[in-house]
């Protein structure tokens, strides 16, 4: 059922328009993809994430294993009727947050040995675990268990790091096999830290094996924003042109724009829901923030271009009001435009890359920065 197929590609860059095709419904790429750690996009229904536009969410097998947990998603028959989100679901594996998150974490061949960070109870995660958590949420997109180094790390343990997550991968990729119709899609993720030479040893590893779909992990983890785009440049011509190519974890709008033309396809990133809520507002002008005294008075929406729900119904000065006073309307409208903008953006992007103009689109899109009318 899962498939992939690339439609358009950009003469001038390594963009790239395609088609993801899940058992619910198909996604088109390049795409962003809301994070939904807790089965929720922070403070929207699924109506309000269908309406900006979203066309597949995330969620976090880690966290939804420890809580709720496996046993309560099953009476649901899965993750899309627990949430009530009918659209695709991509859930990452939890090894990044096994390590940010969980305490005493100890890793070893056979897993990641935790306790949870809500009740400090003890839990072995295994790439075995990985894959059967990730098939009781029915996600259509499962990814490998990794281990994600910190920034910086040595070459050594960065090695060690990559040698595991090949390990995991071959893991996840036998218990996918044997325990699914392989109706939904299993991604590897590439790691390997800084070192373009380790990073294609992780690739190499992974090709070996064989997934629907590739990831690299372990950027935006600290590293230089050039050191970031480097390492991407490096990376994303070495994984195969007919899978989707998935950036984890990046980034702003610029940042999007930028991996687009070194050819990403997919993206997840908590900035425009986590900003949202500190008042953060991205606009094609640039970052607005709402707090500012200049939108007390201000009868303008965040974006008059923009055509979201918060910007055809609201005015600076209400949301400024909202936020100031604490509300909760406030989180939910400035989340309801960030998700929206970032859609749209993909959506412009891609639109630009089948018609041949996405040079054009970049131009423009630099050009408006800066100047918040
Ligand atoms: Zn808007």
């Amino acid at each position: 059922m899962f498939d992939f197929k690339v439609l358009y590609e950009s003469d001038d860059t390594r963009a790239r328009a395609g088609l993801l095709q899940t058992l619910h419904g198909a996604v088109e790429t390049p795409v962003f993809m809301p994070v939904g750690t807790l089965a929720t996009v922070k403070s929207l229904s699924p109506e309000e994430l269908s309406s900006a536009g979203a066309t597949i969410v995330l969620g976090n097998a880690y966290h939804l294993y420890l809580r709720p947990g496996c046993s309560v998603i099953n009476r649901f028959a899965g993750l899309h009727k627990f949430m009530n989100w009918h659209r695709p679901i991509l859930t990452d594996s939890g090894g990044f947050q096994v390590f940010s998150l969980a305490k005493l974490s100890r890793i070893t061949e056979k897993g990641v040995a935790f306790q949870s960070h809500i009740d400090g109870s003890s839990h072995l995660l295994t790439p075995e675990k990985v894959i059967e958590i990730q098939i009781c949420l029915g996600s259509d997109i499962m990814m490998c268990l990794d281990d994600c180094v910190q920034y910086p790390a040595s070459r050594d343990v960065t090695d060690e790091a990559l040698n595991l997550t090949s390990c995991w991968a071959q893991r996840c990729k036998e218990a996918w096999e044997n325990n699914t119709q392989k109706e939904n899609a299993l991604f590897g993720i590439a790691q390997g830290g800084m070192f373009k030479d380790l990073r294609e040893k992780s690739i190499d590893a992974l090709l070996e094996i064989g997934f629907s779909g590739y990831a690299i992990g372990g950027l935006s983890v600290g590293e230089p924003k050039d050191v970031m785009f480097e390492i991407s440049d490096f990376t994303l011509p070495k994984l195969p042109d007919t899978k989707p190519k998935y950036i984890m974890g990046v980034g702003t709008p610029e940042d999007l724009i930028e991996l687009v033309s070194l050819g990403a396809d997919m993206f997840d990133c908590v900035l425009p829901t986590r900003n949202a809520r500190n008042g953060q507002l991205f606009t094609p002008f640039g970052t607005l923030n709402i707090c500012n005294s200049r939108h007390r008075d201000d009868t303008d929406p965040i974006d008059p271009e923009c055509n979201c729900y918060t910007c055809r119904n609201y005015s600076r000065a209400y949301l400024r009001h909202l936020y100031l006073a604490k509300e909760l309307l406030a989180y939910r409208l400035n989340t309801i435009h960030n998700v929206y903008y970032y859609v749209n953006l993909m959506w412009n992007i891609r639109s630009a890359v089948c018609a041949g103009q996405f040079k054009d689109f970049k131009e423009a899109f630099y050009k408006k920065r800066g100047v918040i009318p």
